[in-house]
């Protein structure tokens, strides 16, 4: 099934475009304008923006809304992960400010809601969310992924490297964006 995906983020598409194989991800045409992010849930902003994307293109359209929680923070920051250190903030500076706001070894969060959405009915076909836990590494580490992965040690690896030190398949295989992506195709492939 062809699938445009709601998103401007480079690093996302192309998680997806592998998460979501053999179906083919379409990115989202220029001149089609995305909802802000008002939603308090990630799964209000991943509604949204399947719903926009899908009456603005009429293909089958899949969103999502993803952040990080900390423990120390009480879920902190959440739906506002990219604008954590400021609207405009790099992916630099947020990670930084959770550094500084949280302490080493201190619970996260990742969590991913991903939504399908029907062009022909204009309404939402199906909605879940991926998790995945993990821990504060003292100082960033490693080249791979995007955001808060140079200080995210997931629980689910062994070892002491950040999910921004695995390999693209290591990080699919325990992301909160892998696991909702694989029940999502579950899904759709019926
Ligand atoms: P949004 O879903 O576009 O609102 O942005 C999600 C924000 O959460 C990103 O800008 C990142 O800061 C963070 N985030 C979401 N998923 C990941 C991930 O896989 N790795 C690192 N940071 C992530």
């Amino acid at each position: 099934m062809k699938l445009v995906l709601a998103t401007r983020n480079a690093h996302k598409a192309r998680e997806f475009a592998t998460l979501l194989a053999p179906h083919e991800v379409i990115a989202l045409p220029d001149d089609v304008e995305l909802p802000p992010e008002t939603g308090e849930t990630f799964l209000e902003n991943a509604r949204d923006k399947a719903l926009t994307a899908a009456r603005a293109t009429g293909l089958h359209a899949i969103a999502d809304d993803s952040g990080i929680q900390s423990a120390a923070l009480d879920g902190r920051p959440g739906v506002r992960s990219a604008r954590f250190a400021g609207e405009h903030a790099t992916d630099e500076q947020n990670l930084a400010k959770l550094l500084r706001d949280a302490p080493a070894g201190s619970g996260l969060a990742y969590v991913c809601a991903l939504v399908h959405a029907d062009p022909a009915t204009g309404a939402i076909v199906h909605a879940v969310e991926g998790r995945c836990t993990g821990t504060l590494a003292a100082t960033p580490r490693g080249d791979g992924g995007f955001g808060y992965d140079p200080a995210f040690l997931p629980d689910d690896l062994p070892g002491e490297r950040t999910m921004a030190e695995l390999e693209p398949h290591e990080k699919d295989a325990i992301s909160h964006r892998g696991r909702a992506a694989r029940e999502l195709r579950a899904l759709i492939d019926g």
